[in-house]
């Protein structure tokens, strides 16, 4: 029996699950929160038990020491060596990573080299992976990377029309996001079409973050996120991609600088911005359903932006077998589902149940109708496991 943690540290935040594998049974998983703050909360679950103190974090290394205290007090290990392996997510793996990657000095300084790309993440993931490896020492690592997915894109698919040069000197690319979930969704999504020798997968990824993707025979063809996780479709508070003149030209009406417009773009944008309401979904719908008109426009915005993609990934995978939703919107929200089905349907033929799209569970299943051109499904995401799993391959546990 082998223990592996998974590990997602934020900048004031570290996610955690432990799995017994090859079971991939989770053992116990939980949080810390408002790491560095006055006042921080830490979360166990363990047996069907939920248990939470409130205690200052000053920093993630205090964390990671309660969390494995946490460990042996609550009885779910009798010594710290039964952990055998900490595998740690990454958002920006850029081209170095087209795998997971057991961690030395040379992808540890890869991924440092990175931050540059992802500066709200990869230094916190850094903090975390540090953290664990003072308080375990001799344990061996692994990084995840939300990108390593994406590099079976080819050129056609993730430049961008730029010089090139800014390609070659800057690296300036798409490298997409949340491709673990995109793995794990696809892979499912193609157990449900049955294991065909060749499939044509979208993937929905609706989440506070959200992209798309491209899945031709397991394989990521095209994904909607880009240099950055702003681009693509509209967020909950990120507004996706939009004409880039409006940059300049809103830092001129405003007085804002670039950086501060980017931040405008990132936080107050999406959902919120345009509804003016909140950038959770359920507050929209609530809104929806009285008839709130800013309401109805973010919904069908919204909609209609994950349907242009949708379209364009049909044309790009020469057709589709199964759209996917998963994430917080695309597990949950049925009349988003609903919505950006609806501006498919006379397109390309697909259908949702009403019924089935009702349900609410937690278990993978179809929603399409029997007479849809393509299946739709909701397959919940699991980063967690795939985490583990590349963890136990790569270190052959
Ligand atoms: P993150 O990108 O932060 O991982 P999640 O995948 O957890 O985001 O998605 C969070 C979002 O999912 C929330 O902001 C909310 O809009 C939406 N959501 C969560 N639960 C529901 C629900 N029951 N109904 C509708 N939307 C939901």
């Amino acid at each position: 029996m082998v223990k592996v943690m998974a590990v997602n540290a934020g900048s004031s935040s570290l996610k955690f699950q432990l799995f017994d594998m090859p079971s991939e049974k989770v053992i116990c998983n939980g949080l810390v929160e408002r790491i560095g703050m006055d006042m921080g909360n830490f979360t166990i679950k363990h047996d069907g038990e939920k248990k939470s103190v409130e205690q200052p974090f000053p920093d993630h290394g205090v964390a990671v020491d309660a969390l494995l205290k946490a460990l042996i007090s609550e009885g779910i290990v009798k010594e710290l060596s039964e952990i055998n392996a900490v595998g740690h997510r990454i958002v920006q793996g850029g081209a170095y990573f087209a795998d997971s990657a057991i961690v030395d000095d040379d992808v540890e300084a890869k991924v440092e080299e990175l931050c540059d790309l992802a500066p709200l993440h990869n230094p916190a993931h850094l903090i975390g992976y540090r953290a664990f490896k003072k308080a375990l020492p001799g344990v061996e690592h692994v990084f995840t990377f939300d990108t390593a997915f994406h590099q079976t894109m080819d050129e056609a698919s993730y430049m961008y029309a730029l010089p090139y040069e800014y390609y070659t000197k800057y690296k300036v690319r798409k490298y997409g996001a949340h491709g673990t979930s995109h793995k794990y969704v696809s892979e499912q999504a193609i157990k449900l079409l049955g294991n065909p020798e060749t499939s044509k997968v979208i993937v929905c990824h609706l989440g506070n973050g959200a992209s798309l993707t491209a899945v031709k025979n397991g394989k990521c063809y095209d994904t909607s996120m880009g240099l950055t996780p702003l681009a693509g479709v509209m967020m909950g508070t990120r507004c996706g991609t939009v004409d880039p003149s409006i940059m300049p030209y809103l830092c001129e009406k405003t007085g804002m600088t670039p950086q501060e417009m980017l931040n405008v773009y990132n936080k107050q944008s999406g959902m919120l911005g345009v509804s003016g309401i909140s950038s959770d979904a359920r507050d929209i719908e609530a809104a929806y359903n009285e008839g709130n008109e800013r309401a109805i426009l973010t919904s069908n915005l919204y909609a209609r932006t994950v349907a242009k993609y949708i379209g364009a990934y049909f044309v790009e995978l020469g057709g589709c077998d199964a759209i996917a939703f998963t994430a917080g919107l695309g597990e949950n929200s049925s009349y988003i589902r609903d919505l950006c089905i609806k501006e498919c349907s006379e397109a390309l033929g697909v259908k949702l149940d009403a019924e089935k799209n009702a349900i609410r569970s937690d278990q993978a299943r179809e929603i399409s109708a029997a007479d849809s051109a393509i299946k739709v499904y909701v397959i919940p995401t699991n980063e967690e496991v795939m985490i583990a799993r590349d963890t136990v391959r790569l270190l052959g546990l």
